[in-house]
């Protein structure tokens, strides 16, 4: 059977530095192998500000993702630089539609060290890396996973998404490779 390749868009939203776009991409290629194309960039996300929390809600900005057709990209992920939150939590540092098309990663949070000073540019692209590839998960349908040498694994705080490896574990792995053959049947 003639599979066909994967393709994933990666859209900066507001005002980004190249570079996180292309680690994203570096990442989801190398570890996820995925065929990866950096997308024209969208306007900072305003109408997702919640005046009451001083934050932006990330099912506002996932909806507006989803109202563009992004038509050759069958997975969409979104970067932005504000801090994100859903209902139930004070802070999320990446959103996904679980088993969906969009998914964002907020480079807000994740430039400070845990004593507040600002994170080495190396750690912060590590750490971006890490919610794209955990939100990518999402988006093919995998949980969160127990294991704590898993990408998949919750991290609520900084200190565990800097214990969090890049890579899947086992039980991941398979899962994430059958979700591949299934979303890349023509
Ligand atoms: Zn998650
Ligand atoms: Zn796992």
């Amino acid at each position: 059977m003639n599979e066909k390749p994967i393709r994933v868009g990666v859209v900066p939203i507001g005002n980004l530095d190249g570079i996180f776009a292309k680690t994203v991409a570096a990442h989801l290629l190398g570890y996820f192998h995925l065929q990866v194309d950096i997308l024209s960039p969208m306007g900072h996300p305003d109408y997702a500000f919640d005046p009451g929390r001083r934050q932006f809600d990330a099912g506002l900005i996932l909806k507006a993702l989803g109202k563009r057709p992004f038509r050759n990209s069958q997975k969409v992920i979104g970067i932005v630089d504000v801090d994100l939150f859903v209902p139930i939590l004070t802070h999320v540092f990446g959103e996904a539609e679980q088993g969906g098309r969009h998914a964002l990663v907020s480079l807000h949070r994740l430039r400070k060290r845990e004593d507040g000073a600002p994170a080495p540019l190396s750690q912060l692209l590590e750490r971006t890396a890490k919610v794209a590839l955990h939100e990518t998960g999402h988006l093919f349908d995998l949980l969160h996973c127990r294991e704590k040498r898993c990408v998949m694994h919750f991290s609520g705080s900084l200190r565990d998404l800097d214990q969090t490896p890049l890579f899947l574990c086992k039980y991941c792995s398979l899962y994430l490779r059958d979700a591949f053959k299934r979303a890349s049947r023509p």
